[in-house]
């Protein structure tokens, strides 16, 4: 069983991330990112803190937007339009989820797509689907390139993704099937979750249940990934998989702290960059 280490590929990836913004800097562009946060989620304020060191670190020029959470829908599309003719601003992020009483959809769709890294615009969804270039979503374009650094090829394995949501779940299963994996796709009603897991090559687990996927939900020698991060009860980080039995049977698997989490962010930072060069 060997680890899939995110949180050192991650480094890797920020090393380089750092150097282009360098290279960027000398031809007169600092790729900037802007993040709209809404209300007082604590793990939102968590993630836009983590987000924004990792900007400084590497050299992209960021700003918070923070915004109470009785604010209307209106202002933040005003607020994003600003972002969008901003010259200074290549990527604009909102962190969800957003307030009840917010259209989540509409607001993301005021996003320009051009400055869409988070990739969640319809025109970079479609475009992902048909595997044009577009900006895919961060975490699951982290679970490709994790994937990548250790030369392991979906092209034709049997692949299972548990988890269907618009941003880890179906962006994964498109991913997958641009790169000739044969897809099955789960959810909360799937009727014997066991039944697909179990013939995964690779596995692929985002839902947000500790100890969902057991060991006997696992094929000997399958590749696990895991996204889910869920918060035990003394405080700890843990996945979706129980990894202490699951880990022996397989021929790869993601920590959780230290797997997919790292990859999110630095593929963030690549999507940043990335806008930026199309300026
Ligand atoms: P979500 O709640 O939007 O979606 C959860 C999905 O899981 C849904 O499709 C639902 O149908 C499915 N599901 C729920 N219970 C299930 C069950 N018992 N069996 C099978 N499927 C089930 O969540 P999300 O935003 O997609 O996030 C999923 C998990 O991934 C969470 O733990 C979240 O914290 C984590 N996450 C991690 C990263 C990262 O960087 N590692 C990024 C985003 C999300």
């Amino acid at each position: 069983m060997q680890i899939l280490d995110g949180k050192t590929l991650a480094a890797k990836i920020r090393k380089q991330a750092k150097e282009d913004v360098t290279s960027l800097k000398e031809k007169g562009i600092t790729p900037g990112l802007a993040v709209v946060l809404i209300g007082d989620d604590p793990a939102s304020h968590t993630y836009v803190k983590m987000k924004e060191k990792a900007c400084e670190e590497t050299g992209i020029y960021s700003i918070a937007h923070k915004m109470p959470s009785d604010i209307s829908q209106d202002k933040i599309i005003e607020t994003i339009e600003m972002m969008n003719l901003n010259p200074n601003i290549d990527g604009i992020l909102i962190q969800l989820p957003l307030p009840p009483h917010i259209d989540t959809q509409k607001v993301l769709q005021s996003v320009s797509p051009q400055k869409d890294v988070d990739g969640f615009h319809p025109f970079n969804v479609g475009n992902l689907v048909l595997d044009l270039d577009c900006f895919a979503p961060c975490t699951p374009i982290g679970v490709m390139r994790l994937l990548e650094e250790y030369n392991i090829d979906p092209k034709g394995m049997d692949t299972c993704v548990v988890g269907a949501s618009n941003i880890v779940g179906k962006p994964m299963m498109n991913l997958l099937l641009n790169k000739f994996a044969t897809v099955d796709i789960c959810h909360i009603h799937t009727k014997d979750l066991a039944e697909h897991t179990k013939r995964a090559d690779l596995l692929i687990v985002g839902v947000g249940k500790i100890n969902l996927i057991t060991e006997d939900m696992v094929k000997d020698g399958a590749i696990v990934i895991d996204i889910g991060i869920n918060k035990r009860e003394n405080g700890k980080l843990t996945g979706d998989v129980d990894f202490e039995n699951v880990a022996p049977k397989c021929s790869y698997i993601t920590p959780v702290p230290g797997g997919v989490g790292p990859m999110t962010i630095a593929m963030l930072l690549a999507n940043t960059i990335t806008a930026a060069r199309k300026r």
